[in-house]
């Protein structure tokens, strides 16, 4: 009897995988930031241009990657940061399952440029679509540079599917933002087709915020400052007679990583009870430090969605922690003002 079943070639489930890693240029950019941020960089460039469209651009100063590896990091499941399933509960990076650059290489047309510290030179190499083009030693600054042009270009329905310049630029916005606002300490700079959109200079929270947001930002904010064995809690939330119409700056990072929970969102909203006219939202950055074996991180493959062993004990010391802080912070009742 014949058999009909074939293991897929790589390139072929490369390109599968990519279609859950990468869903629009903003992907890319999240996933190339965090790379240079895992490879311990101080200093970060963003450069894109049309919305990242025809190109998306990350250049940092990290570790770099040897010859061998500057190939390997292409292939599914190559990663240098765990080795073990068990160091999934031991995390201290942003990447650990080896898929990102091997599916935006099966769809885009990439180009790297790496050298590390010790070695006087780099390597710089060519891939599209999952095939390596061309290799060379080079003269480079220390650091990696990863260039994505024409993605989705072997993909025409994906490539048709993205949406107008501005909506693209806004998501792309979004990842630049939540990854530096998680790493103040690291120099970040954006440009758009050609024009500087961001320079921010090494800092803390509240200065990236700031920096990030606008000066009139720093008046708004209450600091929010919580130690227990559960959770270490640092940030900041807006006084109640900022609060917007529509959601503006809310954002959780867990151990620097931004997460979405609308179940913590729901902490930070019954603190503010009685404090804020119908329907309008505060704004905040809540910081949250948790044992890395009390979370999983892998239930998706962009990580933004996270599993708290203990949800509920947070969603409360979340809670009475910013109710403190605005109590704290002599807030007084806005409600009823203009009914
Ligand atoms: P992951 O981040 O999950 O390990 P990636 O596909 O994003 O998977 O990257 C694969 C590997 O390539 C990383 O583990 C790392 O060793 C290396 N790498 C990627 N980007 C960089 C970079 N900017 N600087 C140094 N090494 C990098
Ligand atoms: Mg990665």
């Amino acid at each position: 009897m014949s058999s009909i079943i074939q293991l897929l070639p790589d390139h072929v489930a490369n390109q599968i995988a990519a279609g859950e890693v990468v869903q629009r240029p903003a992907s890319v950019v999240k996933e190339l930031l965090e790379n240079a941020v895992d490879a311990g960089a101080t200093d970060i460039k963003l450069i894109i241009k049309d919305a990242g469209k025809s190109l998306v651009q990350v250049i940092d100063n990290g570790k770099g990657m040897s010859v061998t590896d500057s190939r390997l990091c292409f292939e599914r499941h190559a990663t240098s940061k765990i080795r073990l399933a068990e160091d999934l509960f031991s995390l201290s990076t942003k990447g650990f399952r080896g898929e990102a650059l091997a599916s935006i290489a099966a769809i885009a047309h990439v180009e790297m440029k790496t050298r590390q510290d010790q070695e006087e030179l780099g390597t710089q190499l060519v891939i599209e679509g999952s095939k390596f083009i061309a290799q060379d030693v080079a003269v480079l600054p220390k650091g990696t540079s990863f260039s994505v042009k024409n993605l989705f270009f072997n993909i025409p329905a994906r490539r048709n599917f993205l949406k107008s310049d501005t909506v693209e630029h806004r998501h792309i916005l979004d990842e630049f933002q939540r990854v530096a606002l998680a790493h103040p300490n690291i120099h970040f700079t954006m440009y758009h087709n050609g024009s500087e959109m961001f320079n921010l200079p090494q800092s803390n929270f509240r200065q990236r915020i700031v920096n990030i947001f606008s000066g009139k930002t720093n008046e708004k904010l209450v600091p929010i400052q919580e130690s227990t064995e559960i959770v270490g809690i640092q940030g900041f939330v807006s006084k109640p007679e900022f609060a917007k119409k529509n959601r503006g700056e809310q954002f959780f990072f867990v151990n620097d990583r931004f997460i979405k929970s609308g179940y913590l969102h729901h902490a930070i909203m019954a603190a503010y009870e009685g404090l804020l006219k119908d329907g309008s939202q505060p704004s905040y950055f809540i910081y949250l430090n948790v044992p890395p074996n009390t979370i999983d991180i892998n239930i998706h493959p962009t990580k933004t969605e996270i599993k708290f062993d203990d949800e509920h004990a947070l969603y409360a010391i979340l809670r009475s922690s910013v109710k403190h802080s605005l109590g704290q912070f002599n807030v007084a009742p806005v409600l009823d003002f203009d009914r």
